[in-house]
């Protein structure tokens, strides 16, 4: 048979009770229906088989190992491995303890048993069945099948034909799939397992199942002829790689897993050195690369699985998790460098002649091949000794010369005797050799005689004897070497101790440097600290006076409103009184405040100005007639109205909206003097302007002007006139006395606002411009508006003053006018008296 790769076979188990609890996603898939592998997204993996986390243990066994199982009993070797992170199914695929479906081990025993029978039936062929189960536990091999001697050694070897074997491993023939179940159970209750952060079953170790099948079958031409087939089914379930911080391992679980992890180290190396191998020769074999076999225990077990002659098939288990997907990365990657190993399987045939040889097999003969098996693997085993005692020889002179411990002397004391007894055993070896090659030639017939037996049983003692000492040697030699050890771990301790002292005092320094630094970071801290608190203790000054500026800013506020409402006042006071006058065209009439500022909610009329009626038409001549009758009617009123001047002033300068009511009241009265004097009224029309502007209507000389001055022929009567002109002069002084008391009040009012101003300024000056713009804002409307208040009041008092100066000529030229009308009525008078 030519050369055969590696089989793969990927199984991704599904995610545990608990990984489902903690919410764990599933990363890597099996793409439906092919052998490949998604992980994550974009990664995919071909392999030979693929498995999901719903595939059936049948379904791995039937696919992946059962035609191992077929060639295995072809007389093909085969070897199935579980490998995989920790906690990822190998040993459930395997078939381990407590177990409800039964795994690939079960699977195998079944189906191998009933093959034999059938076989058996067919061709009459005869099988034995030996199986062996051992562990490799922290780099020891160990006997999982040997209650008592769980300890012994076990020594890995190459036979005649470059197959590896354990010598010493014990091996117990089955004959059933029962019986090995039985055994299986009986060993893995020996196996190194534990509890780990990963698993709560996690194998400690490397265990390795042998199936070796003997074939004995008979040619049907020639019965004479009998061919025995010899293969052997290796089932291993390694030990998961671990990484310590996810296994949370520690003490004795954690060199567990430094021991795990080296041997896995080495296979990776060795499936490493054998696909790259594998890819530069093109199928042709090579035996010239190094494949670094020897670096551990495991990968010289598997030498004949990995580039041997062995149908290998690795079951890459995975878990879904992606808690773990760098692991399951690194399976992968690993699974797909294993499918490039060449292995070269050949079955392993031994034809002899029947003459030669009983026709029924008789178990003696087995155990013949097996003594001469045995000595040729002692043989080699002293060789093996030799050379490493060589080796060992050497390295004790290299540190010698480097002045170590142990000295030159002394190694050549160990060593000479050491050389001199295996030089005795090997002589022995080689006597007892010969004479089990006397014996085979002694076999003479089917059955032995008793002189052949009693001379087996002789040559088996000695050979015993000679083990016993040999190993003795062994023990002695290994206890030497192992003090050897001891005293060369004792120096490199040493060494270690003082590297750490060394670290130790570098690391006190760096210590004192830090404790230094941190005492000066607490100290910046504190005078932080320090700093902080002023700080705040200036805020809260600053807080304090701020504070007082507010309440400051609050009465300048309040002020200022007061000023205002009294400005309002005045205002309407100095309106309504010209609007009175600018309407009656007399002086008498009490002032109506009406409020000057601009905003000012009263609604301002344009005003009317009506033109006086025809003089010669019969309405005028006719009004001139009853203004006669009325006129002193509304002097009556007038005088009336005038004595109770003060109180309706009051009245009027305290509530704006009663200026309302007083104005309708005003007009109301306006009518009714109308109807009682249309003309001595006409001038008061234009009375609803309340807003009319002072130049023309209310202190202007234009609405003194235009003062009712009857265009009609009929003139009042001389002594009538004159006391209306007294009237009239004795309101214009009023007014002038009323003009100079509001003058008062505005130049009062104007100084007022200037101070206002001033602290207005000297307020803003202290700093709010910057720190608080809301004050800012609330303060600059309120100047403006003080401003336009002042200027309202300057332009107000200019008037007056002008009006003041216009009443007091006015005074004047009515003084002289009544003199002179004085002076006409005396002369009439005296006129009349005379005549
Ligand atoms: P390993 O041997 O790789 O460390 P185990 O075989 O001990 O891992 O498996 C770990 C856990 O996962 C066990 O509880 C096992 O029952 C469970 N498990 C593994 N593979 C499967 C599977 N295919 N189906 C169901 N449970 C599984
Ligand atoms: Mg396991």
């Amino acid at each position: 048979m030519g050369d055969v790769c590696v089989r793969v076979a990927v199984r991704i188990r599904p995610l545990l009770a608990k990984e489902v609890l903690q919410q764990h996603e599933v990363c890597v898939r099996v793409v439906p229906n092919s052998a490949q592998v998604v992980l994550g997204s974009d990664r995919l993996f071909s392999f030979d088989h693929a498995f999901g986390p719903t595939a059936s243990q049948d379904e791995v066994y039937q696919s992946g190992v059962l035609p191992l199982v077929e060639s295995l009993l072809d007389g093909y070797n085969a070897t199935v491995f579980c490998y995989g992170q920790t906690g990822s199914g190998k040993t459930y695929t395997l078939g381990g303890v407590d177990q409800e479906e039964g795994g690939i081990i079960e699977r195998v025993a079944q189906d191998m048993f009933l093959l034999l029978e059938r076989r058996k039936s067919s061709d009459g062929a005869d099988a034995t069945v030996r199986v062996s189960y051992m562990e490799l536990y922290r780099e020891e091999l160990r006997d999982l099948l040997e209650l008592q001697t769980v300890q012994k050694e076990l020594h890995i070897r190459e036979d005649e034909r470059g197959n590896t074997v354990v010598v010493g491993v014990r091996e117990i023939v089955i004959t059933s799939a029962e019986e090995l179940l039985s055994v299986l159970e009986m060993g893995n209750a020996l196996r190194h397992t534990g509890v780990t952060g990963m698993n709560e079953h996690s194998s400690r170790s490397h265990a390795v199942l042998t199936l070796q099948v003997n074939i004995c079958c008979h040619n049907n031409k020639n019965p004479s002829l009998k061919s025995i087939r010899t293969s052997k089914l290796c089932l291993v379930d390694l030990a998961g790689s671990e990484r310590a911080g996810k296994t949370g391992n520690a003490g004795s679980r954690l060199k567990e897993s430094a021991h795990i992890n080296t041997g896995l180290l080495a296979l990776g190396n060795v499936i490493r050195a054998l696909s790259d191998q594998s890819r530069n020769r093109h199928g042709n074999r090579c035996s010239n690369a190094h494949i670094p076999y020897r670096d551990a225990k495991i990968t010289r077990l598997l030498r004949d699985s990995l580039g041997g002659n062995t149908h290998t098939l690795m079951v890459a288990c995975v878990s879904p998790s992606h808690l773990v997907v760098t692991e399951t990365l690194n399976v992968l990657q690993f699974a797909t460098k294993a499918r490039c190993i060449r292995n070269c399987p050949g079955a392993a045939f031994a034809q002899t002649e029947a003459t030669s040889l009983p026709n029924n097999w008789n178990p003696t003969d087995t155990r013949l091949e097996e003594l001469e098996y045995e000595v040729k693997t002692l043989r080699e085993l002293l060789k093996e000794k030799e050379k490493d005692i060589e080796i060992e020889r050497e390295k004790t002179d290299s540190r010698g010369e480097e002045g170590g411990t142990i000295t030159r002397s002394s190694q050549i004391r160990v060593s000479e005797p050491d050389q001199k007894m295996n030089q005795k055993t090997a002589w022995q070896y080689c006597l007892l050799a010969q004479e089990a090659s006397a014996l085979l030639e002694d076999i003479s017939g089917p059955s032995p005689s008793c002189f052949f037996k009693q001379r087996l049983r002789d040559w088996q003692d000695r050979l015993t004897a000679v083990s016993h000492s040999h190993l003795k040697n062994d023990k002695q030699y290994s206890e030497e070497c192992r003090d050897q050890a001891q005293s060369l771990m004792l120096g490199k301790l040493r060494e270690e101790l003082h590297k750490c002292q060394d670290d130790l005092r570098v690391k006190e320094l760096m210590l004192q440097d830090k404790d230094a630094e941190v005492q000066r970071k607490h100290k910046e801290v504190e005078k932080l600290l320090e700093e902080k608190r002023s700080q705040l203790l200036d805020l809260a000054a600053e807080k304090g006076r701020s504070q007082i500026q507010a309440e400051q800013l609050v009465n300048q506020q309040i002020l200022i409103d007061r000023l205002r409402s009294a400005l309002m006042t005045f205002h309407g006071t100095i309106s309504g009184a010209t609007v009175e006058a600018s309407t009656s065209g007399y002086f008498y009439k009490r002032p109506h405040s009406v409020p000057l500022i601009r905003n000012s909610c009263v609604h301002r009329t344009s005003r009317k100005i009506h033109s006086s009626p025809p003089t010669y038409s019969l309405e005028r001549v006719m009004a001139a007639f009853r203004m006669r009758g009325h006129l002193l009617l509304a002097e009556i009123e007038e005088k009336e109205e005038v004595c109770c001047l003060c109180t309706n002033q009051q009245a009027a300068s305290k509530e704006t909206s009663q200026e309302e009511e007083n104005g309708s009241m005003r007009e109301t009265k306006f009518r009714r003097s109308l109807n009682r004097t249309w003309t001595s009224r006409q001038g008061k029309l234009p009375l609803k302007e309340e807003s009319a502007t002072p130049g023309q209507t209310a202190y202007g000389s234009v609405a003194l002007e235009r003062s009712p001055q009857p265009t009609g022929t009929i003139k009042p009567p001389p002594n009538q006139s004159l006391m209306k002109k007294g009237v009239r002069t004795s309101i214009t002084e009023r007014r002038i006395h009323e003009l100079t008391v509001n003058m008062r009040l505005k130049e009062q009012l104007i100084k007022d606002l200037d101070r206002t101003d001033k602290e207005t300024r000297a307020v803003d000056g202290l700093g709010y411009d910057s720190n608080d713009g809301g004050q800012v804002n609330v303060l600059a409307p309120l100047s403006m508006q003080s401003q336009q208040v002042r200027a309202e009041a300057y332009r107000s008092l200019q008037h007056m003053r002008l009006q003041r100066a216009q009443l007091r000529r006015q005074l004047k030229e009515t003084g002289d006018s009544m003199e002179k009308n004085g002076e006409q009525s005396e002369n009439h008078l005296e006129k009349s008296d005379r005549m």
